[in-house]
């Protein structure tokens, strides 16, 4: 069984961990048999150019998750880590100084960019980073090309400390708005920067056209599923593909559980709830994304309107919070692909 997963980082991370504890269980011959296969196609919008190093956070936060090297108490980047070299950047003034990479971290970014520099694809590159690991999942970028997501704030500051020119705006790079002002500042709009040029790699969009089942992490809609979405070729590829597509609400009772999906949200207009952002993926048989929806069993009630839309909706407990509630729920997504 070939199942292909659109993923961004943290909530990617725990559905994908999920996913390979129910396979293992139900699936015992393990990655060298054939019986199921996880590939994930994953978010690079995140991606940047930083002190001369190419920092790609959700393919890092996935690979770190799945190998076990991530640290689970900070909720990123990798256990028993050191910043020493990070704090030698700050000192000379490159980087950026909210941004800390550590000196494992490093060793990642500095791999894929002597790699990227040799002329690999970031595929490829990925393809190199993962062989170290046991992560029982492939890891595909979605698109080997540069588009990184800006959010357009209001320009606080006006021309050389004037007063702020009014309707002014600015934009800054995805992570400054996340990392640095906690998605503080209101988003007024999300670009991506290079979208017109980028394209689905023939990877991802194999993966979705030979999968047997395509399942949407309960990634950011907007800045994890939206990017991947709005790569030329993708959506075309989902729309083809004959596999079912079930989807998993990142929104419970409300609330975006962990991360600050709500922000994003609120910025294209999408009500935070998680028949909202089923009603935005839409459903296949309009023209939308999705053959069948999950969400959380305090969201019950919006199930009979999503499912008298066009998509079979069921609730079950979202909380991913350690192995056995997300193999669960992992569970869940592959019985309603195959309802
Ligand atoms: P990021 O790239 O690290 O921001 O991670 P993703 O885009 O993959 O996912 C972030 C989103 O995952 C959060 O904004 C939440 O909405 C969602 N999420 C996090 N933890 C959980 C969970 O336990 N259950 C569910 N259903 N969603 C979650
Ligand atoms: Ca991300």
């Amino acid at each position: 069984m070939k199942i292909t997963v659109l993923a961004g980082g943290v909530g990617g991370a725990r559905f994908l961990m999920g996913l390979v504890s129910e396979l293992t269980r139900t699936h015992p011959d393990g990655e060298g048999g054939s019986t199921a296969e996880i590939t994930a196609v994953v978010n690079t919008g995140d991606d940047l150019w930083l002190a001369g190093l190419r920092v790609c956070p959700d393919l890092d936060s996935i690979m770190y998750a799945l190998a076990g090297a991530n640290d689970t108490e900070r909720g990123w980047g990798r256990a028993g880590e050191t910043e020493r070299v990070s704090a030698e950047m700050t000192a000379y003034g490159v980087g950026w100084p909210w941004f800390t990479l550590g000196d494992l971290d490093l060793g990642t970014h500095i791999a894929r960019s002597h790699w990227l520099r040799e002329g690999l694809t970031l595929t490829e590159a990925t393809a190199r980073l993962t062989e170290r690991w046991s992560l029982g999942v492939r890891l595909l970028p979605a698109t080997n090309d540069r588009a990184e997501t800006h959010v357009t704030v209001a320009d606080s500051e006006g021309p050389l400390g004037a007063d702020p020119v009014a309707g002014a705006t600015r934009s800054i790079h995805f992570e400054e708005w996340w990392v640095k002002h906690r998605a503080a500042l209101p988003a007024l709009a999300f670009t991506q920067l290079g979208i017109e040029t980028a394209h689905a790699t023939p990877e991802a969009l194999a993966a979705i056209a030979d999968a047997d089942v395509v399942l949407i992490a309960p990634s950011n809609p907007v800045v994890s599923i939206g990017t991947i979405l709005s790569i030329a070729g993708i959506r075309e590829a989902l729309a083809h593909t004959s596999a079912p597509i079930v989807g998993v609400s990142p929104i419970i009772s409300g609330a975006a559980v962990r991360g600050m999906a709500d922000a994003c949200l609120r910025a294209i207009g999408v009500e935070v709830s998680a028949e909202a952002v089923a009603r935005h993926y839409g459903p296949r048989t309009a023209g939308g994304l999705l053959d069948a929806w999950l969400l959380d069993e305090t969201d019950a009630a919006a199930a009979a309107a999503l499912s008298a839309a066009g998509i079979r909706t069921s609730a079950v407990p979202l909380w991913l919070t350690d192995e056995r509630t997300s193999a669960d729920l992992a569970r869940a997504a592959l019985d309603a692909a195959s309802a």
